[in-house]
């Protein structure tokens, strides 16, 4: 059992801390900015509350973090009430939000000049794979650091690899959106071309998903795609920050992502239509504008 602390209890962040407090049997200290998410949090599951990032990180061993964005990051961090002000000599900073390959540098530069470990820990897997503890954890840092955090992060995964030095587990989270923002585009012609064709969706589906165009998002969202439901996760608004650190980071090392780019385009459309917190799916909703 291992003194934690736990820093933004949002849509992923919540269930993940109740994964280290109850399949971990942690010994858990919860902060939100919001607090009254963190107080339902301790009426569920018990454990301790912080009233600022440096009160939750103070004497715990093992301090993670799941906030918005890079902004938000250093703010929970290195901020007037910051858990770095508070954290000590052979901690580990576990920071699960998606952000850049830069901040993760930084923190993890910091991090070092104040005798603790950070690693950088996205993860991929969505609010369901929060919600059942089977998230995959793309992790940056030192090994030291990842040996020792490896055991306490398996509350809530169900993959859990180190990539590289700091940064390059946002960077393999990178590499996870650029993945899947082409292949929902390609999912959404398909079924809006079937459409126009007047073929049956489903049975089409059905079929070509046990061939060689079968993925994770023709078998999980393609009905739902079909139905027009478009509330089944991870919002547009994420995935458009999300693409704006991979397109960034592209702008620095060269690569070329045409297409990623485009897509990135029609999830502004996408916003623009009022979808801003519909999942990333929602790309055949502007097909079919
Ligand atoms: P969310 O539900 O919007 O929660 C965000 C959390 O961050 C909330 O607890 C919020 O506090 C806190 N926060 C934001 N800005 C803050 C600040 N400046 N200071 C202190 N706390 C702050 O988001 P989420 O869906 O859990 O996503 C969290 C991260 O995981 C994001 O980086 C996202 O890209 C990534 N992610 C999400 C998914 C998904 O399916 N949702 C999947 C993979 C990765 P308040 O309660 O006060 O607003």
């Amino acid at each position: 059992m291992a003194r934690v602390a736990f820093l933004g209890l949002g849509v992923m962040g919540y269930p993940m801390a109740g994964h280290l407090k109850n399949g971990g049997g942690h010994d858990v200290t919860v902060y939100n900015r919001t607090a009254a998410k963190a107080e339902a949090w301790v009426a569920q599951h018990g454990g301790a509350l912080g009233r600022t990032p440096a009160e939750a990180a103070a004497g715990k061993e093992f301090i993670f973090a799941c906030v918005g964005n890079d902004n938000d990051l250093r703010q929970v961090t290195l901020g007037p009430d910051g858990a770095f002000h508070a954290m000590t000599s052979g901690a580990v900073f576990i920071d699960n939000t998606t952000a850049s390959a830069e901040v993760a540098r930084e923190l993890s530069a910091e991090a070092g000049k104040l005798g603790f470990g950070a690693l950088d820990a996205p993860v991929s897997g969505g609010q369901a794979g929060a919600e059942n503890g089977a998230l995959t954890v793309m992790v940056g840092g030192a090994e030291a650091d990842f040996e020792k955090a490896r055991p306490v992060i398996a509350a809530y995964a169900k993959m859990v690899g180190l990539m590289g030095p700091a940064g390059s587990g946002q960077l393999t989270k990178m590499i996870n959106q650029i993945c899947i923002a082409g292949l929902v585009q390609g999912l959404a012609e398909g079924i809006h071309f079937g459409k126009q064709a007047g073929l049956d969706i489903e049975k089409v589906i059905d079929v070509i998903s046990k061939g060689a165009a079968g993925s994770w998002q023709m078998e999980n969202r393609s009905k739902t795609m079909n139905a027009g439901k478009y509330d089944f996760g991870f919002a547009v608004d994420w995935m458009r920050k999300d693409l704006g650190i991979v397109l960034d980071e592209a702008d620095r090392n060269g690569a070329k992502l045409p297409v990623t780019a485009l897509v990135d385009q029609f999830y502004k459309d996408v916003q623009g239509m009022g979808g801003r917190r519909w999942d990333t799916s929602s790309l055949l909703a502007r097909l079919e504008k």
